[in-house]
């Protein structure tokens, strides 16, 4: 079960590692930032406005998914 907490579009202020791909999103770069818990656990990231597109193109069943890295950058392509 996921429930999200937040979601907003933020400038990055530090480096972070994007959710989706595991690539760096810089300082300054426009990104989503997510907070949420899943299956209990407090959770919450980063990710690439491209990467949040790719992931909410997709009707999530409950009880998929993912891991962090799992795609590649801005696709559903597995990476
Ligand atoms: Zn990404």
């Amino acid at each position: 079960m996921h429930i999200e907490l937040k979601n907003k579009t933020v400038v990055a202020k530090a480096t972070h590692q994007c959710e989706w791909c595991n690539e760096a999103i810089h300082p300054g770069v426009m990104c989503k930032y997510r907070a949420y818990v899943y299956e209990g656990q407090f959770d919450h990231g980063w990710m690439h406005m491209d990467c949040h597109d790719a992931m909410t193109s997709i009707d999530w069943e409950d009880g998929d998914c993912w891991s962090p890295g799992e795609f590649k950058r801005g696709s559903l392509e597995q990476g």
